[in-house]
């Protein structure tokens, strides 16, 4: 295999990539950039997979498993998983991966594999072209402040800053750490000279306009500049932190504000270059600071993150979900830290991961306890990090009285409430024991308690996303997707297994057998691609862009037919099975419609020579058969 990885891919320069939202790529395009994209080595690029016979298979990334079901088929070029039943081509894993839409999916692909994509006159490609400028502003002030920071002479204040705080000459370039120069019309002036324009600048969130006038001021002056970049690497925003005393009052640190670029509650700082890592400890490591942050990679710990800002949004923890099943929290051990790891709670649970917390001695931070205690201490305290629901019990313990009734039902509650949002009975009996334990009481009563204890609603901003993801376009088909029955899964499986006997079906076959509409419509569109000789397993999976027919198509693509005893004649038997059934359905209501009172003889003809008709198709070999 060839040693190319789409994780390189990830970390390419910003600049040489467009961004691609509502674009059209010519079909031919389409289908020559997955011919250079095979789907092992693209996903090898992001899991590690393990030859099995003709397969490759996983861990899927896209559930939490213990023994691999995220299956790899190179002749069909698509994934597929057993276990949450996420599938596709090349460009839909790395949607799902990435988080990225189909379009720039192909996109980033066509960049691998070198492949050139023209884009279209119009609106749309203005609308690109101006993310693009926003885009390249990020990059351009990241490169100049950057370039401050190593030589400027006025940056002096901020290198001082750094080498206290024990920041190394790496650590600055690796995170291409930044000053940003006191004079006001600094960042003017640069974008000036770069040729940027002035209200893209504004909409970039690093200039101020003045009030009613044309010109304004940057909004970052004098501080130590911490680029923000996606997932992908690219620079989307910053964090500013103060170093001259008179700039304070402003806050110590400043964010960019939201910007088309830069939605603060969905970042995750450090996330493009922890992502690997993550990936592979199966676990993140959340820390509150960039400065922790960069402490904790330059120590070794590269599977660290931090969430922009201070709360932990449930969109931060999703897009950690993607990546992994655990978190560790990392906390200040003062009364604020605990609160803040009990915060989280709700967070956690609602993105379905599991978290253990770290506290640290009160006053300190991931950063302080590094320098003073070095790293193997600190990787000491991770691996003994708490089970959340651990701590929670003991902290429980500690601000109710346990020999108080009132205390007692209270701990009971609270557990019962916590472990009911996380759903899951093997740690509903586990910490009923343990709780039965703390209380000195029978643990069949604590489950008892637990059971009692009302599904709590989670807060309203958590409700809030939960319905925004639900309203979804795919969400909406979710709720109208009904699953075809195990026999018509069974069909769409022999039916794509069987190309030989595609010949008889494009001429006898007919939709209405099929009760499902997901699965005659596939059926239908694959015999006309097969007639018109356009027919490949990717023509088909791309006719069909919308999540539940690409689950079907995937999951009867990923039988082994291998496993199958004769595959055709099977086939043969459940479409004339599927007939008679559609067959007798018709007569069925026929007999009924001629019981109905008061049918002229001519309407009673009719009906009974329909009823002929179907019997005699119901009755006829198919062709071939
Ligand atoms: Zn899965």
């Amino acid at each position: 295999m060839e040693e190319r990885d789409a994780g390189a891919v990830a970390a390419a320069p910003a600049r040489s990539r467009k961004r691609l939202e509502k674009v059209y790529i010519p079909d031919h395009l389409v289908e020559q950039i997955r011919n250079a994209s095979d789907i092992v080595e693209v996903i090898s690029g992001y899991l590690p997979l393990k030859r099995r016979g003709r397969e490759f298979i996983a861990l899927c990334p896209f559930h939490s498993e213990k023994t691999p079901s995220f299956n790899v088929i190179p002749h069909k070029q698509i994934f597929y998983c057993f276990g949450c039943q996420k599938g596709g081509d090349v460009f839909k894993f790395l949607c799902e991966y990435e988080s990225i839409s189909y379009p720039e999916a192909i996109q980033r692909m066509a960049e691998r594999a070198g492949i050139e994509i023209e884009y279209e006159q119009g609106s749309d490609s203005q609308e690109r072209a101006r993310r693009e400028t926003l885009y390249r502003i990020q990059e351009e002030f990241t490169l100049y402040w950057h370039e401050q920071l190593l030589q400027g002479t006025e940056a002096q204040i901020a290198r001082d800053y750094l080498s206290r705080r024990g920041v190394s000459e790496q650590s600055i370039l690796d995170f291409r750490l930044g000053y940003s120069p006191l004079a006001w019309e600094d960042t003017i002036r640069k974008a000036e000279e770069l040729k940027l324009d002035f209200e893209l600048l504004v909409e970039s969130g690093l200039a101020i306009q003045k009030e009613g006038r044309g010109d304004g001021y940057g909004r970052f002056r004098g501080r130590l500049m911490f680029p923000i970049a996606d997932n992908q690497g690219r620079v989307i925003g910053f964090s500013a932190r103060a170093l001259h005393p008179e700039d304070s009052k402003m806050g110590k640190y400043v964010n960019s504000p939201e910007s088309p670029l830069f939605h603060k509650s969905s970042v995750v700082f450090g996330l493009d270059r922890a992502k690997r890592e993550i990936i592979e400890k199966r676990c993140a490591i959340i820390c509150e600071g960039q400065l922790d942050l960069i402490a904790c990679h330059a120590a070794g710990f590269k599977n660290t993150v931090a969430p922009q800002g201070t709360a932990f949004t449930l969109e931060q923890a999703r897009s950690l979900k993607r990546l992994a099943p655990e978190l560790i929290l990392c906390f200040d051990g003062d009364e604020a830290g605990q609160n803040a790891a009990v915060k989280a709670l709700d967070t956690f649970l609602a993105a379905d991961l599991t978290a253990r917390v770290v506290f640290l001695p009160a006053g300190s931070d991931p950063d302080s306890y590094i320098q003073t205690h070095g790293a193997e201490a600190f990787g000491e305290l991770i691996s003994r990090a708490r089970e959340f629901f651990d701590f929670y019990l003991t902290r429980l313990a500690q601000q109710n009285n346990k020999d108080s009734d009132r205390g007692r039902r209270q701990i009971v509650q609270a557990m019962g409430e916590a472990l009911l949002k996380a759903n899951q009975p093997l740690l509903t009996d586990t910490y009923a024991q343990k709780t039965a334990q703390l209380l000195g009481v029978n643990p069949q009563t604590i489950l008892e308690e637990f059971a009692l204890c009302k599904k709590p609603q989670f807060p309203t901003t958590y409700r809030f996303e939960t319905q925004e993801q639900t309203a979804g376009p795919d969400a909406a088909e979710e709720k109208a997707f009904a699953p075809p029955s195990l026999r018509e899964q069974w069909l769409l499986v022999l039916f794509l297994m069987n190309e030989a006997e595609w010949d008889w079906l494009a001429q006898g076959f007919q939709p209405e057998w099929v009760q499902h509409r997901h699965i005659r419509e596939i059926i239908v569109t694959a015999l006309d691609q097969y007639s018109a000789g356009e027919y490949s397993p990717h023509q088909l999976l791309h006719s069909f862009p919308d999540p539940f027919s690409q689950r079907l198509l995937c999951a009867a693509m990923a039988e082994d037919p291998q496993k199958i005893p004769e595959p055709a004649l099977q086939l043969q038997k459940l479409v004339l099975a599927l007939r008679s059934q559609h067959c007798e359905q018709l007569l069925h209501s026929l007999n009924q419609s001629l019981t109905a009172p008061g049918l002229s003889i001519d309407e009673q003809t009719e009906l009974l020579q329909q009823k002929e008709r179907i019997r005699q198709i119901r009755n006829s070999p198919l062709f071939g058969v």
